[in-house]
C-alpha cells in the first residue's frame, strides 16, 4: 500500500497521525514552505456545534492519541444585534490559534508526527494518483473536489479579517449579528491574549450582497465593534479571502481516494466553522484505509450534521435586523440558555427540525 496525503493542514496531518498510530507512513505534500504558511487569526471549538463530544479537545486526545492545547476555553459568549446585548455563559469550548502563529493547531500536529512533509509541492491529484494505491486530497479547497466529482456548493463566502490590539478578557467571545454591516452573516472578536484578538467580518456572497461596497461594511464592522466593546482598535495586519465554498460532497470516498476537510465538506454552514469535522474526517480515512472502519458511514453522521445546519442557517438568514434584537432578546432567558449550552441536547438538530428547510444554491 502506498499512502499520498495531499496538503499538511487540520485534516491531511490528523491523518497522517492515524496512520502512524497504526504503523503505517504515509508521504505527504504540502504546498506551502512550511506548516501554517499564511496569516494569523484565531478560531474557535464551540462544544455546542458538537454534540455529543461536549469537549472536542479530551475527545481527540482520548479517542484518537491527537494531542492539542487550545489558547483558552471559554467561559462567555456575548452576542450582540442592533440594539440588543446578551450573553451566555458555561464551559462553552475553546479558541485557538491558525497559520503562522508558533501555537497554531497546524504546527501542533505537525510537530507529533515521525514522518517527514514534502514542503513546496503544489502537486495534481493527476500525478499524485498515477504513483499512489491510496490518495488522500486535503487541500482545503472544494475546487480540487470539484475537479472530480459533483461538490453541491450552499454558498460562497466572502471574509474580512484583521489582528487588533486592544484590552480582552481571553475567555470571552464576543459575535455580531446585524445586517447593516454584516447581510445574512455575522462578525466575531476572539481574543489571542489579552492585548491581541482577531476581528473577523464573514457573509455569503449571494447576488443582493455582490452590489454592496465592501470597504463600507468593513468600516461600519470596526465601528460597531469598537463602539460596542468601548475600545479604540488598533488594526495590526488585515486579510481578505473570497468565494470560500461551504457546500457538500456526493461520495466521500471514490475509489482509494478519500476526500477530507474542505474537500469532503466539513464546514457546518450555520457559522462556518470545520476544524473539528476536518480532523474527525482525517482520523475516519485513516480508520478506512488500515481496515478499522469504512468511511462512508463514519462520516454519516457529519453529512446528517451538515443538513440540521443549513437548515438553521437559511431560517436565521430570514431574520431582519428587528428579529435578530428579538432573538438576541430571548437568549438571556434562562431557559433558552441551559437548552442550548446542555451536553445532553442536541439543540441543532432540534432547532433545525422545528424550522423547516429550503435549499438555495450559491
Ligand atoms: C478566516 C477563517 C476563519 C475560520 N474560523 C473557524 C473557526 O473559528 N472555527 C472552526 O472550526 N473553523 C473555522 N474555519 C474553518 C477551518 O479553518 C477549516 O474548516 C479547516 O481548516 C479545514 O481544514 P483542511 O484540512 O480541509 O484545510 P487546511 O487546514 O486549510 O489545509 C489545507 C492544506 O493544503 C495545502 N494545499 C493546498 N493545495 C495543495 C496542493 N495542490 N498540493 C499540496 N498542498 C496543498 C494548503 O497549503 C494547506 O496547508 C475558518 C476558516 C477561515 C478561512
Amino acid at each position: 500500500m502506498k499512502i499520498a496525503i495531499m496538503g499538511a493542514g487540520l485534516s491531511g496531518l490528523a491523518c497522517a497521525l492515524t496512520l502512524e498510530k497504526y504503523g503505517y507512513q504515509a508521504d505527504i505534500f504540502e504546498r506551502r514552505a512550511m506548516v501554517g504558511d499564511r496569516f494569523v487569526v484565531a478560531e474557535a471549538m464551540f462544544s455546542m456545534f458538537h454534540t455529543p463530544y461536549d469537549d472536542a479537545v479530551k475527545y481527540l486526545s482520548e479517542n484518537h492519541h491527537i494531542h492539542l492545547k487550545p489558547t483558552t476555553n471559554i467561559q462567555k459568549v456575548n452576542i450582540y444585534s442592533e440594539n440588543e446585548h446578551s450573553f451566555i455563559d458555561g464551559h462553552l469550548g475553546f479558541t485557538n490559534m491558525r497559520g503562522k502563529h508558533p501555537e497554531s493547531y497546524e504546527k501542533q500536529l505537525a510537530h507529533q508526527l515521525k514522518g517527514t512533509i514534502h514542503f513546496n509541492q503544489d502537486v495534481s491529484y493527476k500525478d499524485i494518483s498515477k504513483e499512489y494505491t491510496h490518495v488522500v486530497l486535503a487541500t482545503g479547497d472544494a475546487l480540487d473536489t470539484q475537479k472530480l466529482q459533483p461538490f453541491d456548493v450552499a454558498f460562497k463566502a466572502s471574509f474580512k479579517g484583521a489582528v487588533v490590539e486592544g484590552e480582552f478578557n481571553q475567555t470571552e467571545v464576543h459575535t455580531f449579528f446585524n445586517n447593516d454591516f454584516a447581510p445574512k452573516g455575522m462578525a466575531y472578536i476572539l481574543p489571542h491574549s489579552d492585548r491581541e484578538a482577531s476581528l473577523v467580518l464573514v457573509y455569503p456572497q449571494y447576488p443582493e450582497n455582490e452590489s454592496l461596497d465592501k470597504d463600507e461594511l468593513w468600516k461600519m464592522c470596526f465601528e460597531e465593534c469598537s463602539r460596542r466593546l468601548d475600545q479604540d482598535f488598533k488594526i495590526l495586519n488585515e486579510y481578505s479571502i473570497k468565494d470560500y465554498r461551504i457546500g457538500k460532497i456526493e461520495t466521500p470516498r471514490i475509489g482509494n481516494t478519500f476526500f477530507v476537510g474542505n474537500c469532503f465538506g466539513a464546514i457546518t454552514p450555520v457559522i462556518g466553522f470545520g476544524q473539528f469535522e476536518s480532523m474527525l474526517t482525517g482520523i475516519y480515512a485513516a480508520h478506512d484505509i488500515v481496515g478499522i472502519g469504512e468511511y462512508d458511514k463514519l462520516v454519516q453522521p457529519l453529512s446528517e450534521g451538515y443538513h440540521d445546519s443549513l437548515t438553521l442557517r437559511r431560517n436565521l438568514e430570514k431574520l431582519d435586523n428587528k428579529k435578530l434584537d428579538l432573538l438576541t432578546k430571548s437568549m438571556s432567558n434562562e431557559l433558552m440558555e441551559s437548552f442550548i449550552t446542555s451536553k445532553k441536547i442536541n439543540a441543532m438538530k432540534i432547532l433545525s427540525k422545528i424550522l423547516h428547510p429550503y435549499p438555495r444554491k450559491a
